[in-house]
């Protein structure tokens, strides 16, 4: 299959096991890949054979199991990196986007940001790109400045260039917006936050999983993305450094093997990436995570984001027919991921997920981890439907019977 092709769905589709079951009698339509996505078969046969032939801890045995074990665990390193555009030594396995954030909170922000310094970040983000900068903030004296929206759901980029003024130290900003599907042009956000003299932290939940991303062409100090999201398993992501910033950083949590001598009153540090993995690390999930790489590099990025653009438009046209329908963000496909929030007239959006679950749609409601986004929309929730390689015109057409029904329940 050539590259440019179209993606073949039911090819795909044939790779998940899950999406043969059947949710209240019905075909599964699941629309909540922001939160989690499915896993292929390939990246299940990559756990069940990692723990069927070579379970065993990594870095520290020499028997044949081990060195298998720390073969896969450091093969699957340095795939995930290439994936992003980075080198293994610059990437370091954590449990997702939220231990990433935690991990420049602590190992970096507690030893760079100072009393009185400005930490930078925007109203779109994920509560994960909010709340370690709060604890930093307050731990040592630091401000915590918020960059508005424009209407369209776009960041308001005077109001960013404005921030800038105040020299912060720390820019953190999302790829991609989990409720607007938003992408921000982060190559410009982080060469004007760098020439202001700040670091960058991007936050990559939503984008790594759905579009071409290279750390290097983006100009990012820190970038993080969670494996669950991206077809692999949970538990595993990455915090992608630049290597002298890992270096000059203090670790993150202390015991085995982040170790390089330990002594009574001190120790000293391994090198990076291992100076941020303490203990005994997820290996199977990582070897899962390289496996979802080699799926997602075998379909090509560029024909996951084209397929995501087709279902944005297609969904955009297909719900605009549905009366009292209100959607939230960008509208044009090329601006957005594969994320469509919405809420039906005074429908709670619990409610409407409730009454779509009955027809096997599965959304999401809520507020996304992102309330201050939801005042500034004005709203306490949503209703969100979010794409991947599997989902189809079908699945859109799917969603909107499922809302006419509601609208016919619920007299919307
Ligand atoms: N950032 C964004 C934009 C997200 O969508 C999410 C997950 N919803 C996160 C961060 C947090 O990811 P995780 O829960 O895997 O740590």
């Amino acid at each position: 299959m050539l590259k440019s092709e179209a993606l073949d769905v039911q090819k795909v589709r044939s790779d998940f096991p899950i999406l043969l079951r059947k949710v209240h009698g019905k075909r599964l339509v699941y629309l909540d890949n922001a939160a989690t996505t499915q896993k292929p078969r390939q990246v299940i046969d990559a756990l069940v054979d990692y723990y069927s032939r070579i379970n065993s801890n990594v870095h520290r045995s020499v028997h044949t199991l081990g060195e298998e074990a720390t073969a896969a665990y450091e093969g699957s390193r340095e795939k995930v990196a290439r994936f992003v555009g980075a080198g293994p030594r610059e990437l370091v396995f954590v449990r997702g986007t939220t231990e990433a954030s935690n991990l420049v909170r602590f190992a970096w922000g507690e030893k760079f940001v100072r009393k009185g310094d400005t930490v930078v970040t925007t109203i779109m983000e994920h509560h994960s790109n909010i709340v370690p900068w709060q604890l930093l903030a307050r731990r040592v004296g630091a401000n915590l400045k918020f960059v508005g929206l424009l209407r369209d759901g776009t960041l308001d980029l005077d109001e960013f260039d404005a921030a800038l003024k105040e020299a912060p130290s720390l820019v953190a900003v999302t790829h991609c917006s989990n409720v607007l599907g938003t992408i921000n042009d982060v190559r410009s956000i982080c060469s004007k936050a760098r020439t202001a003299g700040a670091t960058t932290f991007v936050d990559g939940a939503q984008a790594v999983p759905h579009m071409p991303v290279n750390v290097a062409e983006i100009g990012c100090d820190f970038y993080a993305f969670s494996g669950h999201k991206m077809l692999g398993p949970t538990g595993i992501g990455a915090l992608v450094g630049r290597k002298d910033l890992l270096a000059a950083m203090e670790p993150f949590q202390g015991g085995g093997e982040m170790i390089r001598e330990v002594f009574l009153d001190h120790a000293t540090w391994n090198d990076v990436p291992y100076k941020f993995e303490a203990g005994t690390v997820n290996i199977a999930d990582s070897i899962g995570l390289g496996a979802a790489v080699d799926y997602l590099t075998a379909i090509g990025m560029d024909r996951v984001r084209s397929h995501e653009m087709r279902l944005v438009k297609y969904s955009l046209e297909t719900l605009a027919g549905v009366k009292g329908l209100t959607h939230f963000g960008p509208t044009d496909p090329s601006r957005k991921g594969g994320v469509i929030s919405f809420n039906l007239a005074d429908v709670h959006p619990h409610d409407l997920a409730t009454i779509l679950d009955d027809d096997g749609v599965a959304v999401r409601a809520g507020h996304h981890c992102a309330q201050p986004l939801m005042n500034w929309l004005g709203v306490a929730a949503t209703c969100r439907a979010s794409f991947h390689v599997y989902n189809s015109t079908d699945d859109v057409d799917a969603l909107k019977s499922s809302l006419e029904r509601a609208r016919g329940i619920f007299r919307a």
